[in-house]
C-alpha cells in the first residue's frame, strides 16, 4: 500500500486529492495536510473587498469532501520535510501534537508566502496598506474600504491606490479586478466623484498582467492588452502608473522607484497593494540532520522541478522546454510541486533592471486554473507510477490555455467583465512565430455583461466540483 501526502488544498493540491482520492482512496493512503478546515475560492475574495460577497460564500468544509474520497485529512502546519527518510512534520491544530507523516509520494502544493516583509510598511498586519490575498484580509480590506466612504459620505474627496506593493511582485490579475470592482461600487452609491483611483504598479505596460501582455483579435482588429485595458481605465477615469516599484509605504505615502531608478512618492488614504510572493519556508532536512533545501528550493523557497534554470531571459524566451512538464524535483523524484509552490523557470514578462540595479520585474503567475491543470497532471502520474510504474501524463505552460475574467461589478444586469483567453500562458514562438508567441485564434478579448454571468458561473460550477459533486470529472479545471 502507497502513502501519497499532499500538503495544501487549494486550486492545485485540492485538485490533486480528488483524482488521487477517486483513483486509489480505496487501496492506498491518501493523505492531505491543511492549515485550515476548509476550502476556499480565492477568486471571489474580490467581491468580499468591496462586500458584495460575504467571506462564508467562498468556502466549503474538506473533511465531508475527503470523507466521501477516501482521503486523510490532517488539519495542521507542516513545518519540515525530511526527503531522504520520505517524512513530513506535522503540528496538528487540534491537539497541538508533533507527527510525522511517511510519505512514497509527496506533493508540494502550499501556494505563496505573502512575504509583506519584503516591503517595509506593507500589509494590514505589520503596515498601512490592505490586501485581499486572504479571507481575512479580504474582510478587512472591505471594512478599510467602507470607512473611506463614510468619508466620502461628508463630502470629502479620497485617494484610492491599487496595484503591486514589490518591484517582484505578481497577481496584478487580481488587483486589476479590485480597482475595477470598486470603481463599479463607487458608481452604484453615488460617490464615485467622491474618489481619484490609481492603478499603481511594476508591469512594463498596462494590460502586461506579468505575462508579457496578450495580442489578440478584438472587434475584427489585432489589439494589445495595453489598448484594450488602457481603453478601461479612461472609460472608468482610473489613472494609472506602471514601471513602479514599491520599496516602502507609510501612514500617507508610497514610495517607489521606476524603470530610469527615479524615485518618487505616490499619497494616498486606502491603498490595496498585492506583496511579493516567496515560497512557504519549511525545514529541509536530510539524514544526517544537514540542510538539503539547496537541493529541493530555490532562493525565493519554490520548489524545484524539471524546468531549465538560469537561463538568460533572451534563451528562456525562445526555449519552451525550459518550462516543466511534470513538476517533479529532479534530485527526489518522489517529490512532485504544484501551483504557485513550483519555481518557474524565469519571468514571462521582460524583465527590467534600474540603473540603481533593482529588478523591477513582474513574477510569473501561476493562476487558479494553470493551478488545478498541474495539480490533475501530478495526481495523474502518481497514479500511473503506483499502477504502472511509468508517468504518462505531461503538460507545460507554454501549452496551457488560461482565461482570465476580471470582473467589473458582480450585478448580472449592469455588472461587466474583462475576458482574456490565453493560449499558451507562456509564449511559444517556436509552434507560433508571431510578435506574440501565441496562437491568434484561440487568443481573445471580450469585454461585456456575458463576462459578468461568466465569473458568476465559474463560481458556482467550482464550489461544485471542487466539493466532488456528480459530474465533478467533466467540469475542466
Ligand atoms: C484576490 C485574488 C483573486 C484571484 N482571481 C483569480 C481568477 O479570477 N482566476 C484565476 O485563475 N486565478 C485567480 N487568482 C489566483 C489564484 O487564486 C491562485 O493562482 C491559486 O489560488 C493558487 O493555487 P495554489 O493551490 O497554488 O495555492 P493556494 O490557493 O494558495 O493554496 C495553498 C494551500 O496550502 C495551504 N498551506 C500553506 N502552507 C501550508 C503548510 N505549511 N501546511 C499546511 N498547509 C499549508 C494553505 O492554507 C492553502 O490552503 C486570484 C488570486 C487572488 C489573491
Amino acid at each position: 500500500m502507497a502513502n501519497v501526502v499532499i500538503i495544501g488544498a487549494g486550486f492545485a493540491g485540492h485538485t490533486a486529492a480528488l483524482y488521487l482520492g477517486d483513483a486509489l482512496g480505496k487501496t492506498h493512503n491518501i493523505t492531505m495536510i491543511n492549515l485550515h478546515e476548509h476550502f476556499y475560492y480565492v477568486p471571489s475574495w474580490v467581491w468580499v473587498g468591496v462586500g458584495r460577497m460575504e467571506a462564508n460564500k467562498t468556502r466549503f468544509p474538506l473533511r465531508p469532501v475527503y470523507k466521501k474520497m477516501h482521503v486523510n485529512f490532517l488539519h495542521g502546519k507542516a513545518s519540515a520535510i525530511h526527503p531522504d527518510e520520505q517524512y513530513v512534520v506535522v503540528e496538528l491544530k487540534d491537539d497541538g501534537q508533533v507527527k510525522q507523516v511517511p510519505y512514497d509520494y509527496l506533493i508540494v502544493a502550499t501556494g505563496p508566502k505573502l512575504n509583506y516583509d519584503a516591503t517595509p510598511g506593507l500589509g494590514p498586519k505589520y503596515g498601512y496598506t490592505q490586501s485581499i490575498c486572504t479571507a481575512p484580509h479580504a474582510e478587512a480590506s472591505r471594512d478599510a474600504y467602507f470607512q473611506q466612504l463614510e468619508r466620502m459620505k461628508k463630502g470629502e474627496t479620497v485617494k484610492l491606490v491599487i496595484g503591486t506593493g514589490h518591484p517582484a511582485a505578481t497577481c496584478q490579475g487580481a488587483a486589476f479586478e479590485y480597482v475595477t470592482n470598486i470603481h463599479k461600487d463607487l458608481v452604484r452609491r453615488g460617490l464615485r466623484d467622491k474618489a481619484e483611483l490609481m492603478w499603481l504598479s511594476n508591469e512594463r505596460a498596462v494590460g502586461d498582467f506579468g505575462v508579457r501582455g496578450v495580442q489578440a483579435m478584438y472587434k475584427g482588429r489585432l489589439t494589445s492588452s495595453e489598448e484594450f485595458i488602457t481603453a478601461v481605465f479612461k472609460e472608468y477615469n482610473i489613472n494609472w502608473e506602471v514601471q513602479k516599484g514599491v520599496y516602502k509605504v507609510d501612514a500617507n505615502t508610497i514610495y517607489w522607484e521606476d524603470y530610469d531608478g527615479r524615485y518618487g512618492e505616490t499619497p494616498y488614504d486606502f491603498a490595496m497593494l498585492i506583496p511579493q510572493f516567496t515560497g512557504m519556508p519549511f525545514k529541509y532536512v536530510g539524514k544526517d540532520g544537514a540542510d538539503v533545501s539547496e537541493r529541493l528550493v530555490n532562493k525565493a523557497g519554490f520548489i524545484k522541478v524539471d524546468a531549465t534554470y538560469d537561463l538568460p531571459y533572451e534563451q528562456l524566451v525562445k526555449n519552451p522546454t525550459a518550462w516543466p512538464e511534470l513538476y517533479q524535483n529532479p534530485y527526489y523524484d518522489s517529490i512532485f510541486a504544484a501551483g504557485i509552490a513550483f519555481a518557474p523557470p524565469g519571468p514571462i514578462s521582460q524583465p527590467h533592471v534600474t540603473p540603481n540595479g533593482t529588478s523591477i520585474t513582474a513574477a510569473p503567475p501561476r493562476t487558479g486554473m494553470v493551478s488545478g491543470i498541474i495539480g490533475r497532471i501530478v495526481a495523474k502520474n502518481i497514479i500511473d507510477l503506483i499502477k504502472k510504474g511509468r508517468m504518462t501524463h505531461s503538460e507545460r505552460m507554454t501549452e496551457m490555455a488560461a482565461a482570465c475574467i476580471a470582473s467589473m461589478g458582480d450585478s448580472l444586469w449592469d455588472g461587466s467583465a474583462a475576458t482574456i483567453m490565453i493560449y499558451p500562458v507562456v509564449p511559444d514562438f517556436r509552434r507560433y512565430p508571431n510578435e506574440e508567441g501565441r496562437d491568434l485564434f484561440v487568443t481573445h478579448m471580450e469585454m461585456g455583461l456575458s463576462g459578468a454571468w461568466m465569473k458568476r458561473m465559474i463560481h458556482t460550477t467550482f464550489m461544485h466540483k471542487l466539493q466532488a459533486r456528480p459530474g465533478w470529472k467533466v467540469i475542466p479545471e
